[in-house]
């Protein structure tokens, strides 16, 4: 039975239509209130969502705050140029093995947390992130997806100036800022969808639409990456690797990012993130 799991205020919550259950309460403790442990229960998230009508909600999804999903990852991945339209307008070379950097977890923020930028060379990146179920080491493709607990919505913001601070680029500090790793709303379990690979993907800038485009145009796709970063590093319950951004971030034009603009983020079937961009001093 598929799942949809958010963070109500650091506690674990099972999502059904606008209501949410506490997840301790309705497993009578079975189930760790932290996020972190519970996404480690694969089994007992899926046979809990098959009983929600057995239960009284404990409040309207959309009355509480919610924090990241997956709040404290050990690994966080970031994948570069993963959709030929970006590796285009970014005038790059296409990659012949996933380019990968750390979106390091202390970036890791909630689906409307404030982006808090630096420098006004602070971009959007709109993308799907993976959310690892059991981990492992040297998955092989084609049981790749069996090691997918589900997928959520991510905003891969990036101040540009300290990506190209340096020659060759270093994508990892300029990414990895605090609060520029907001995911969520809501983790959605990969039985959800009939196509887990093909999932509409839109950014709007101030309700402008920046970005449109659909993950089955991912150049490396899921299988491949768990495939690819399991060789070299072991994966974990709870990994997150943010795939990749299609066309229509700001520096192409050389437009970045203002205090007090607002980025959303979409993905059909998972839900949006709403994060308000703030300039801070340096
Ligand atoms: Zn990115």
């Amino acid at each position: 039975m598929a799942f949809t799991f958010a963070n109500v205020l650091g506690k674990s919550a099972l999502v059904d239509g606008d209501k949410f259950f506490d997840l301790a309460s309705i497993s009578k403790g079975m189930v760790s209130a932290d996020p972190m442990e519970s996404l480690a229960e694969p089994q007992a998230l899926h046979r809990l969502s098959a009983g929600l009508e057995n239960f009284s909600a404990s409040g309207i999804i959309d009355e509480v705050e919610l924090e990241a999903p997956v709040p404290r990852p050990a690994n966080s991945f970031g994948i570069g140029l993963n959709y030929q339209t970006h590796v285009d307008e970014a005038e790059m070379a296409t990659p012949d093995v996933p380019m990968v950097f750390a979106k390091l977890p202390s970036c890791i923020a909630g689906p409307k947390s404030e982006v808090l930028m630096r420098s006004d060379e602070c971009d959007y990146e709109g993308e799907l992130v993976v959310v690892i179920g059991p981990g492992g080491k040297d998955i092989p493709e084609e049981t790749a997806w069996e090691h997918v607990l589900g997928l959520s919505v991510g905003q891969d913001f990036s101040d540009r100036g300290a990506q190209f601070m340096s020659n060759p680029a270093q994508f990892t500090l300029g990414k990895s800022m605090d609060s520029f790793g907001p995911i969520g709303p809501a983790l959605v379990s990969t039985d959800s969808f009939k196509t887990p690979d093909n999932l509409e993907l839109r950014t709007w800038v101030n309700g402008e639409l920046r970005q449109h485009d659909r993950t089955s145009n991912l150049i490396f796709g899921i299988p491949k990456l768990v495939s690819f970063l399991s060789r070299f590093v072991t994966l974990c319950s709870g990994d997150l690797i943010f795939t990749g951004t299609p066309e229509g971030v700001g520096f192409r034009n050389g437009v970045f990012l203002k205090d007090g603009d607002m980025v959303r983020t979409s993905i059909k079937g998972i839900g949006t993130l709403e994060n308000r961009c703030v300039r801070i001093p340096d």
